[in-house]
């Protein structure tokens, strides 16, 4: 097993503005480790300003440097499997573009992993830069995996992760469409510990998740790691059907006993409205477990690369 090898993993969508400020910092970082290569792996994941050409800007400075543009933007989760696709051999460690995560860490993560942990990742304690809005929904949501999900969720963990070999395998093997990182992170299993950091602001740039694609991250992260929703809706429909059975009997020993004089339309209107209401909710839930059973079956690839350029440090015949 090779500890003497890291491949910094960044994800990058127009990150023109930042990349030039988070090389020099990963490069000053990475020298300063003990008896470690650190190689960086940048994906152009579909961007639309100057980032490419930032990036080869980059390593023609840096032979240690690898480039991988996609053919498209395919968001951050499949732009950083196909960097980690890439990683031959050695540890691997991602990293946000932004700065958010603080590569000055990854000295003590390097540590950790020489201990003989397999999957060491930043937890963040404090998070700048985002309003209380954001970090109540954000408990809230770990607060809800964590009790659906049977695999560990980590509260207040990104992506910001060093994955020994062994994980990195263990990850490849997971070739599902809809990849919810963390959940896919716990999943592998194997030693993990979490390291408490500091989420600074962005560098620059704005981020690209807002409302509405963080709240398909979470039912992404639900619908992926649980079926809870699903028995809810049998446990909806079981009551319901109780409630419904005993309240026929009530509506038949009356009709028996005192006759049946036209009435009752506000409760057959409430209970035909409200039985619908529940159907049309319970359709929606196992529409949303059908959609991403299409969308597995479908089998189609999880990226699709545009241009590979492998850092001209690996070019080198070894040994010559
Ligand atoms: N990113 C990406 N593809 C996308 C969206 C984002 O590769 O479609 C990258 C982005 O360049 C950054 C990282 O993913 O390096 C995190 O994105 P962002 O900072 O916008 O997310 P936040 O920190 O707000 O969660
Ligand atoms: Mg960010």
């Amino acid at each position: 097993m090779r500890d003497d090898l890291l491949t910094v993993v960044v994800a990058a969508r127009n990150e023109a503005e930042a990349l030039p400020r988070l090389h020099p910092r990963l490069r000053a970082v990475l020298d300063g480790i003990q008896g470690l290569q650190g190689r960086v792996l940048y994906v152009d994941d579909g961007s639309t300003d100057e980032t490419w050409e930032v990036m080869l800007t980059i390593a023609q400075d840096d032979p240690a440097v690898s480039l991988l543009r996609l053919s498209r933007n395919f968001g951050k989760e499949s732009a950083l499997t196909a960097g980690l696709d890439l990683v031959a051999e050695g540890a691997a460690l991602v990293l946000d573009a932004d700065g958010q995560d603080p590569p000055e860490l990854i000295p003590q993560f390097v540590a950790l992993w020489r201990q003989g942990y397999d999957d060491v990742h930043g937890t963040r304690t404090v998070r700048e830069g985002e309003n209380w809005i954001k970090r109540a929904t954000a408990a809230g949501f770990y607060r809800v995996i964590g009790r659906l999900a049977k695999t560990p969720v980590p509260a207040d963990t990104g992506d910001f992760r060093l994955l020994a070999p062994r994980s990195l395998a263990a990850l490849a093997q997971l070739r599902e469409r809809h990849r919810f990182m963390k959940g896919l992170f716990g999943w592998v299993g194997y030693r993990s510990i979490a390291v408490p950091y500091l989420r600074h602001a962005r560098m620059a740039g704005k981020s690209k998740f807002g409302w509405w694609k963080l709240w398909n991250f979470a039912l992404e992260g639900i619908t992926s790691f649980s079926t809870a929703p699903l028995r809810l809706a049998t446990y909806v429909g079981v009551f319901t059907a109780l409630v419904a059975f005993g309240f026929a009997l009530f509506v038949v020993i009356k009709a028996a006993l005192f006759g049946d004089p036209v009435q009752g339309w506000p409760t057959m209107m409430t209970v035909v409205l409200l039985l619908g209401g529940m159907q049309l909710m319970a359709l929606g839930m196992i529409g949303e477990y059908l959609g991403r059973l299409y969308e597995e079956s479908k089998q189609r690839p999880l990226y699709l690369v545009d241009e590979w350029r492998p850092a001209t440090l690996d070019q080198r015949v070894p040994g010559a």
